[in-house]
């Protein structure tokens, strides 16, 4: 049947697509799809499908499970070449690509500084300036990762260092269940994992999907809406996820060059082609700043970019003219 053919069935039959709806717990948040489709099952068997594949890399990328790839990774470091799944090549090869655009701003070796402030956390004491030092000069470094493609083998060359994907594992595992819903058949959805966001298409009727920002400092507001049609949108914000040592509030997102939680960028919010470079952008712009980023992001074409910095209490609001190019008026 050619596709006039299918159409007229479809007026004639007077076919609606549906919305399909579901939401699942994985990697420490809820991932939510929101897909139309004309037949539900097809819509409910493509979120299974997806899911699983989500479900697959995190068991794989997990720095929080005993049995993940990751960790037995990690569990090697400084004893040689290890091979690796394809996914967890591509992943840290991605990674290394977004640390030598940022100068190391973006650093997947970001691992044993986590691990320092996750236990200050526990102890609600913060870490001495000479740990934190001797973290920053001896475990944390990008070029002391080296891949071997033929073979899809990876050597971290120093014993202390640590790779973390929590900057960037989001935004890759949505881009694989995108890629999965679109070999389903999935023309229309929208895929949200915990403030990372792809949109396939657009809603029935509709140019694409709105996308309400939040405002950082009010998170009832919305500061913007955009627009938007296959293509991804991530948000680094320190409302979201963050820890508090003595009462004091600290972001998850590091700055490798000194060992300290991020504290000048509240809220950063970037449109991408795919989630996985969205999800990084975001994360190493938090760390870069307004003005650094907006150097960095001269490089790459068509990356929309909204920044909320903070000064003395002070909020500024900066958009390039790429994420401008997305906003609609409610
Ligand atoms: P989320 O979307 O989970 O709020 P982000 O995408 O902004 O988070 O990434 C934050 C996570 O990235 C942290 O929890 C940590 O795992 C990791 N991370 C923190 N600092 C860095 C850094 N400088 N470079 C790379 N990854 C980082
Ligand atoms: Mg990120």
């Amino acid at each position: 049947m050619n596709a006039i053919v299918i159409l007229l069935f479809s007026i004639f039959l007077n076919i609606q697509p549906v919305l399909v709806e579901r939401a699942f717990y994985v990697m420490g948040t809820i991932i939510e799809f929101k897909l139309y489709c004309e037949d539900r099952e097809l819509c409910k068997k493509a979120i299974s499908d997806a899911h699983s594949e989500v479900k697959r890399l995190d068991d794989m990328l997990s720095n929080y499970k005993a049995d993940s790839k990751l960790t037995e990774v990690n569990s090697l470091a400084g004893t040689g070449k290890t091979r690796v799944p394809q996914e967890f090549f591509e992943l840290t090869g991605r990674s290394l690509f977004f640390s030598n655009l940022t100068g190391g701003v973006f650093d997947v070796t970001i691992g044993k500084l986590l691990e320092l402030w996750r236990k200050a956390q526990q102890e609600n004491t913060l870490p001495g300036a000479k740990t934190l030092g001797k973290t920053v000069s001896e475990c944390i470094g990008f070029r002391r990762i080296q891949l071997y493609p033929e073979k899809s083998e990876i050597e971290i060359k120093s014993p202390c260092l640590s790779i973390d994907f929590g900057g960037i594992g989001k935004g890759y595992a949505i881009d694989r269940a995108v890629k999965i819903l679109k070999s389903k058949g999935i023309k229309s959805g929208i895929v949200n994992f915990g403030g990372e966001i792809y949109a396939i298409g657009a809603p029935p009727g509709k140019k694409g999907w709105l996308v309400g920002v939040k405002n950082p400092i009010k998170q009832e507001d919305v500061l913007t809406f955009i627009e938007v049609n296959d293509i991804a949108v991530s948000t680094s914000g320190d409302y979201e996820r963050y820890f508090e040592i003595g009462g004091r509030r600290f972001s998850h997102i590091i700055d490798p060059r000194t060992g300290l939680p991020v504290d000048s960028v509240p809220s950063v919010t970037v449109i991408a082609e795919n989630a996985t470079d969205a999800d990084a952008l975001s994360t190493a712009i938090s760390v870069m700043g307004k003005d650094k980023s907006i150097e960095v992001l001269k490089g790459l074409d068509r990356v929309g970019v909204m920044i909320v910095t903070e000064e003395k209490n002070k909020h500024t609001i900066y958009k390039n003219a790429s994420f401008q190019g997305f906003e609609v008026a409610e």
